[in-house]
Protein backbone atom coordinates (compact mmCIF):
# COMPACT_ATOMS: atom_id res chain seq x y z
CA UNK A 1 0.00 0.00 0.00
CA UNK A 2 1.85 3.34 -1.18
CA UNK A 3 0.68 6.09 1.63
CA UNK A 4 -0.33 9.27 -0.11
CA UNK A 5 -0.78 12.79 0.65
CA UNK A 6 -3.33 14.72 -1.46
CA UNK A 7 -2.36 18.42 -1.48
CA UNK A 8 -5.52 21.11 -1.96
CA UNK A 9 -7.78 18.17 -1.04
CA UNK A 10 -11.00 20.60 -0.92
CA UNK A 11 -10.57 21.24 -4.42
CA UNK A 12 -12.49 20.04 -7.65
CA UNK A 13 -9.57 17.55 -8.10
CA UNK A 14 -8.95 17.33 -4.76
CA UNK A 15 -12.00 15.68 -3.92
CA UNK A 16 -11.74 13.45 -7.38
CA UNK A 17 -8.36 11.94 -5.94
CA UNK A 18 -9.92 11.42 -2.29
CA UNK A 19 -12.74 9.22 -4.42
CA UNK A 20 -9.93 7.48 -6.46
CA UNK A 21 -7.68 6.76 -3.59
CA UNK A 22 -10.45 4.86 -1.85
CA UNK A 23 -11.21 3.19 -5.09
CA UNK A 24 -7.36 2.02 -5.31
CA UNK A 25 -6.29 -1.50 -4.77
CA UNK A 26 -2.39 0.21 -3.45
CA UNK A 27 -2.80 3.60 -2.35
CA UNK A 28 -4.48 4.87 0.87
CA UNK A 29 -5.10 8.42 1.67
CA UNK A 30 -2.89 9.33 4.69
CA UNK A 31 -2.83 13.38 4.90
CA UNK A 32 -4.74 15.49 2.81
CA UNK A 33 -3.99 19.42 3.20
CA UNK A 34 -5.61 22.81 2.24
CA UNK A 35 -4.45 26.35 2.95
CA UNK A 36 -3.81 27.61 6.07
CA UNK A 37 -6.86 29.63 6.69
CA UNK A 38 -9.60 27.30 5.10
CA UNK A 39 -12.94 26.23 6.96
CA UNK A 40 -12.27 22.94 5.69
CA UNK A 41 -9.25 22.61 8.61
CA UNK A 42 -9.97 19.51 10.92
CA UNK A 43 -12.87 18.75 8.84
CA UNK A 44 -12.91 14.46 7.63
CA UNK A 45 -11.49 14.26 4.01
CA UNK A 46 -13.96 11.16 2.83
CA UNK A 47 -16.79 13.53 4.17
CA UNK A 48 -15.66 16.86 2.37
CA UNK A 49 -15.13 14.21 -0.61
CA UNK A 50 -18.56 13.32 -1.10
CA UNK A 51 -17.78 9.25 0.49
CA UNK A 52 -17.32 7.59 3.73
CA UNK A 53 -15.53 9.08 6.45
CA UNK A 54 -11.97 7.93 6.79
CA UNK A 55 -11.04 9.23 9.80
CA UNK A 56 -8.11 11.40 8.62
CA UNK A 57 -8.83 15.34 9.28
CA UNK A 58 -7.82 18.29 6.82
CA UNK A 59 -4.42 20.07 8.12
CA UNK A 60 -2.74 23.15 6.99
CA UNK A 61 0.89 22.59 6.96
CA UNK A 62 2.05 20.90 4.17
CA UNK A 63 5.47 20.40 6.03
CA UNK A 64 3.84 18.25 8.42
CA UNK A 65 1.57 16.24 6.38
CA UNK A 66 4.38 14.67 4.23
CA UNK A 67 6.05 13.10 6.59
CA UNK A 68 3.68 10.39 6.60
CA UNK A 69 3.32 10.06 3.00
CA UNK A 70 5.38 7.82 0.24
CA UNK A 71 3.82 10.01 -2.31
CA UNK A 72 2.84 13.75 -2.11
CA UNK A 73 -0.24 14.48 -5.00
CA UNK A 74 -0.99 18.02 -6.00
CA UNK A 75 -3.41 19.72 -8.64
CA UNK A 76 -3.57 23.31 -6.97
CA UNK A 77 -1.90 26.75 -8.00
CA UNK A 78 1.82 26.70 -9.28
CA UNK A 79 3.45 28.28 -5.84
CA UNK A 80 1.46 25.64 -3.85
CA UNK A 81 3.03 22.90 -5.87
CA UNK A 82 6.78 25.02 -5.55
CA UNK A 83 5.78 24.54 -1.98
CA UNK A 84 5.28 21.06 -1.63
CA UNK A 85 8.00 20.13 -3.65
CA UNK A 86 10.19 22.14 -1.15
CA UNK A 87 8.46 19.76 1.58
CA UNK A 88 9.01 16.38 -0.55
CA UNK A 89 12.82 17.22 -0.95
CA UNK A 90 13.22 17.73 2.70
CA UNK A 91 11.92 14.50 3.61
CA UNK A 92 12.78 12.57 0.19
CA UNK A 93 8.96 11.89 -1.11
CA UNK A 94 8.10 11.32 -4.38
CA UNK A 95 5.54 13.67 -5.82
CA UNK A 96 3.05 13.85 -8.68
CA UNK A 97 2.47 17.40 -10.18
CA UNK A 98 -0.99 17.73 -12.05
CA UNK A 99 -1.00 21.64 -11.56
CA UNK A 100 -1.00 23.95 -15.09
CA UNK A 101 0.17 26.93 -15.69
CA UNK A 102 3.70 27.23 -14.79
CA UNK A 103 6.32 29.74 -16.13
CA UNK A 104 10.08 28.75 -17.58
CA UNK A 105 11.48 30.02 -13.87
CA UNK A 106 8.70 27.65 -11.78
CA UNK A 107 9.69 24.73 -14.38
CA UNK A 108 13.54 25.07 -13.93
CA UNK A 109 13.03 25.06 -10.11
CA UNK A 110 10.75 21.81 -10.32
CA UNK A 111 13.73 20.63 -12.76
CA UNK A 112 16.06 21.08 -9.77
CA UNK A 113 13.55 19.39 -7.13
CA UNK A 114 13.36 16.27 -9.52
CA UNK A 115 17.51 15.56 -9.18
CA UNK A 116 16.55 15.21 -5.58
CA UNK A 117 13.67 13.19 -5.78
CA UNK A 118 10.96 10.95 -8.07
CA UNK A 119 8.36 13.44 -10.25
CA UNK A 120 5.87 12.30 -12.09
CA UNK A 121 4.38 16.16 -13.68
CA UNK A 122 1.89 16.26 -16.44
CA UNK A 123 -0.56 18.46 -17.99
CA UNK A 124 -3.04 16.03 -18.00
CA UNK A 125 -3.55 12.37 -16.33
CA UNK A 126 -6.06 11.27 -17.94
CA UNK A 127 -4.73 7.27 -20.37
CA UNK A 128 -6.98 8.84 -23.20
CA UNK A 129 -5.36 12.17 -23.88
CA UNK A 130 -1.80 10.62 -23.63
CA UNK A 131 -3.16 8.57 -26.30
CA UNK A 132 -3.89 11.51 -28.15
CA UNK A 133 -0.31 13.00 -27.65
CA UNK A 134 1.27 9.79 -29.61
CA UNK A 135 -1.91 9.81 -32.46
CA UNK A 136 -1.26 13.60 -32.91
CA UNK A 137 2.89 13.23 -33.07
CA UNK A 138 2.24 10.40 -35.93
CA UNK A 139 -0.64 12.60 -37.67
CA UNK A 140 1.73 15.43 -37.74
CA UNK A 141 4.69 13.65 -38.98
CA UNK A 142 2.67 12.02 -41.79
CA UNK A 143 0.54 15.11 -42.85
CA UNK A 144 3.32 17.39 -42.70
CA UNK A 145 3.96 21.09 -43.66
CA UNK A 146 1.14 21.15 -46.11
CA UNK A 147 -1.28 21.00 -43.04
CA UNK A 148 -2.72 23.89 -40.91
CA UNK A 149 -2.50 23.19 -37.65
CA UNK A 150 -5.50 24.96 -34.97
CA UNK A 151 -6.16 23.59 -31.21
CA UNK A 152 -9.65 24.31 -29.68
CA UNK A 153 -9.78 24.06 -26.35
CA UNK A 154 -12.83 24.21 -23.81
CA UNK A 155 -13.32 24.34 -19.76
CA UNK A 156 -15.33 25.46 -17.46
CA UNK A 157 -15.51 29.37 -16.01
CA UNK A 158 -13.16 28.45 -12.92
CA UNK A 159 -10.29 28.11 -15.06
CA UNK A 160 -7.35 30.54 -14.48
CA UNK A 161 -4.64 29.72 -16.79
CA UNK A 162 -5.29 29.71 -20.96
CA UNK A 163 -4.62 27.80 -23.38
CA UNK A 164 -4.79 24.92 -21.17
CA UNK A 165 -1.62 22.97 -20.27
CA UNK A 166 -3.03 20.01 -22.29
CA UNK A 167 -3.62 22.23 -25.26
CA UNK A 168 0.26 23.50 -24.78
CA UNK A 169 1.04 19.77 -24.74
CA UNK A 170 -1.13 18.79 -27.88
CA UNK A 171 0.64 21.77 -29.79
CA UNK A 172 4.09 20.67 -28.37
CA UNK A 173 3.47 17.09 -29.67
CA UNK A 174 2.89 18.50 -33.27
CA UNK A 175 5.46 20.74 -33.33
CA UNK A 176 8.38 18.47 -32.30
CA UNK A 177 7.16 16.34 -34.90
CA UNK A 178 7.05 18.82 -37.69
CA UNK A 179 10.41 20.04 -36.61
CA UNK A 180 8.84 23.50 -35.07
CA UNK A 181 9.52 25.30 -31.82
CA UNK A 182 6.04 25.92 -30.45
CA UNK A 183 7.61 29.02 -28.29
CA UNK A 184 8.10 30.18 -32.35
CA UNK A 185 4.63 29.58 -33.87
CA UNK A 186 2.31 29.34 -31.45
CA UNK A 187 -0.21 31.78 -32.31
CA UNK A 188 -2.56 32.61 -29.21
CA UNK A 189 -4.74 35.20 -30.40
CA UNK A 190 -6.29 36.64 -33.98
CA UNK A 191 -7.99 40.30 -34.52
CA UNK A 192 -8.03 42.69 -36.90
CA UNK A 193 -6.21 43.13 -39.90
CA UNK A 194 -4.08 39.92 -39.66
CA UNK A 195 -2.95 38.85 -42.89
CA UNK A 196 -3.34 35.48 -44.41
CA UNK A 197 -2.64 32.60 -42.50
CA UNK A 198 1.47 31.46 -42.01
CA UNK A 199 1.52 28.30 -43.13
CA UNK A 200 4.52 27.62 -40.27
CA UNK A 201 2.09 28.43 -37.54
CA UNK A 202 0.09 26.56 -34.61
CA UNK A 203 -3.15 28.24 -33.87
CA UNK A 204 -4.51 28.01 -30.47
CA UNK A 205 -8.51 28.83 -29.78
CA UNK A 206 -9.82 29.06 -26.38
CA UNK A 207 -13.19 28.38 -25.03
CA UNK A 208 -14.35 29.48 -21.39
CA UNK A 209 -17.74 28.65 -19.76
CA UNK A 210 -19.95 26.76 -17.04
CA UNK A 211 -18.94 23.16 -16.62
CA UNK A 212 -17.35 22.28 -18.96
CA UNK A 213 -14.42 19.47 -17.58
CA UNK A 214 -11.93 19.58 -20.52
CA UNK A 215 -12.32 19.05 -24.08
CA UNK A 216 -9.48 19.25 -26.95
CA UNK A 217 -9.83 18.90 -30.88
CA UNK A 218 -6.65 19.14 -32.62
CA UNK A 219 -7.44 20.34 -36.50
CA UNK A 220 -5.08 19.39 -39.76
CA UNK A 221 -6.28 21.38 -42.49
CA UNK A 222 -5.45 21.11 -45.86
CA UNK A 223 -7.38 22.26 -49.06
CA UNK A 224 -10.50 19.64 -49.57
CA UNK A 225 -9.39 17.76 -46.69
CA UNK A 226 -9.50 18.15 -42.73
CA UNK A 227 -8.37 15.81 -39.89
CA UNK A 228 -9.40 16.25 -36.03
CA UNK A 229 -8.19 14.06 -33.33
CA UNK A 230 -10.39 15.24 -30.12
CA UNK A 231 -10.42 14.25 -26.82
CA UNK A 232 -13.44 15.15 -24.35
CA UNK A 233 -13.40 14.71 -20.62
CA UNK A 234 -16.93 13.99 -19.37
CA UNK A 235 -15.89 13.45 -15.84
CA UNK A 236 -12.38 14.48 -13.69
CA UNK A 237 -11.97 10.75 -12.26
CA UNK A 238 -10.16 9.86 -15.69
CA UNK A 239 -7.60 12.58 -14.15
CA UNK A 240 -7.60 11.83 -10.76
CA UNK A 241 -7.35 7.46 -11.41
CA UNK A 242 -4.58 8.43 -14.19
CA UNK A 243 -2.52 10.84 -10.99
CA UNK A 244 -3.07 7.54 -8.74
CA UNK A 245 -1.85 5.19 -11.31
CA UNK A 246 0.87 7.73 -11.25
CA UNK A 247 1.80 7.88 -7.93
CA UNK A 248 2.09 4.32 -7.42
CA UNK A 249 4.43 3.76 -9.93
CA UNK A 250 6.71 6.71 -9.18
CA UNK A 251 6.98 5.68 -5.05
CA UNK A 252 10.38 4.21 -4.65
CA UNK A 253 12.03 5.39 -8.53
CA UNK A 254 15.28 6.84 -8.67
CA UNK A 255 15.46 10.81 -8.88
CA UNK A 256 14.27 12.28 -12.15
CA UNK A 257 10.90 13.91 -14.09
CA UNK A 258 8.88 11.67 -15.45
CA UNK A 259 5.92 11.89 -17.58
CA UNK A 260 2.63 10.33 -17.74
CA UNK A 261 4.32 8.81 -21.18
CA UNK A 262 6.67 6.61 -18.84
CA UNK A 263 4.01 5.65 -16.28
CA UNK A 264 2.12 4.08 -19.27
CA UNK A 265 5.39 2.65 -20.75
CA UNK A 266 7.00 1.30 -17.63
CA UNK A 267 4.05 -0.21 -15.91
P1 LIG B 1 -9.46 24.11 -7.46
O1 LIG B 1 -9.34 25.58 -7.34
O2 LIG B 1 -10.82 23.50 -7.40
O3 LIG B 1 -8.55 23.37 -6.35
C1 LIG B 1 -7.33 23.89 -5.87
C2 LIG B 1 -7.32 23.68 -4.36
O4 LIG B 1 -6.03 24.03 -3.85
C3 LIG B 1 -8.38 24.55 -3.64
O5 LIG B 1 -9.18 23.74 -2.81
C4 LIG B 1 -7.51 25.51 -2.84
O6 LIG B 1 -8.10 25.93 -1.63
C5 LIG B 1 -6.27 24.63 -2.59
N1 LIG B 1 -5.13 25.40 -2.10
C6 LIG B 1 -4.80 26.69 -2.36
N2 LIG B 1 -3.69 27.03 -1.67
C7 LIG B 1 -3.32 25.96 -0.96
C8 LIG B 1 -2.26 25.70 -0.03
N3 LIG B 1 -1.36 26.64 0.29
N4 LIG B 1 -2.18 24.46 0.52
C9 LIG B 1 -3.09 23.50 0.21
N5 LIG B 1 -4.12 23.70 -0.65
C10 LIG B 1 -4.23 24.91 -1.22
O7 LIG B 1 -8.76 23.72 -8.86
P2 LIG B 1 -8.85 22.36 -9.70
O8 LIG B 1 -9.89 22.50 -10.76
O9 LIG B 1 -8.90 21.19 -8.77
O10 LIG B 1 -7.46 22.42 -10.48
C11 LIG B 1 -6.23 22.54 -9.78
C12 LIG B 1 -5.08 22.50 -10.79
O11 LIG B 1 -5.05 21.23 -11.44
C13 LIG B 1 -5.16 23.54 -11.92
O12 LIG B 1 -3.86 24.00 -12.22
C14 LIG B 1 -5.72 22.74 -13.09
O13 LIG B 1 -5.38 23.29 -14.34
C15 LIG B 1 -5.02 21.42 -12.86
N6 LIG B 1 -5.65 20.25 -13.46
C16 LIG B 1 -4.79 19.35 -14.03
C17 LIG B 1 -5.27 18.18 -14.54
C18 LIG B 1 -4.28 17.16 -15.06
O14 LIG B 1 -4.68 16.08 -15.49
N7 LIG B 1 -2.97 17.46 -15.00
C19 LIG B 1 -6.65 17.90 -14.54
C20 LIG B 1 -7.50 18.84 -13.97
C21 LIG B 1 -7.00 20.02 -13.42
Amino acid sequence: MIKVLVVGVGGKMGRTLTQACAEADNATLVAGTEYPESSLLGQDIGVVAGIAANGVSITGSVGDAVSAAEVAIDFTRPLVSLATLEACVNTGCAAVIGTTGFDAEQKAQIDAAAKRIPIVMAANFSVGVNVCLKLLHDAAAALGDDYDVEIIEAHHRHKVDAPSGTALAMGESVADALGRDLADCAVYAREGDTGARDGQTIGFQTIRGGDIVGEHTVMFISTGERVEISHKASSRMNFAAGAVRAAQWVARREPGLYSMQDVLARD
